[in-house]
């Protein structure tokens, strides 16, 4: 589980532009990423422990790669929703 940080995240969402994988929803906080080009295909699953964001891949990356950069966006568009759906 590597902990997410501004500046981390922000070099794995570049990467994620130009590597542009394919983001499927699993679950809430849970997220498929398949490179297009490899069909190589990874799990990714955030956590949120006293506010602080945690993510996990399961590719050997041991930092926070493109495939979490990837899936985040999904994630707070998701988080959100709930978040408006809760409050709602
Ligand atoms: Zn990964």
């Amino acid at each position: 589980m590597i902990e997410i940080t501004k500046s981390n995240i922000e070099k794995a969402i570049n990467k994620a532009r130009q590597t542009k994988p394919f983001v499927k929803v699993l679950e809430f906080r849970r997220y498929s990423v398949t490179n297009k080009t490899t069909g190589a295909n990874y799990t990714i699953k955030f956590t949120k422990i006293n506010n602080r964001k945690f993510a996990e891949c399961n590719c050997k990356a041991t930092v926070v790669c493109y495939h979490i950069g990837a899936s985040i966006g999904a994630h707070i568009v998701l988080a959100e929703q709930m978040h408006t759906a809760t409050a709602a």
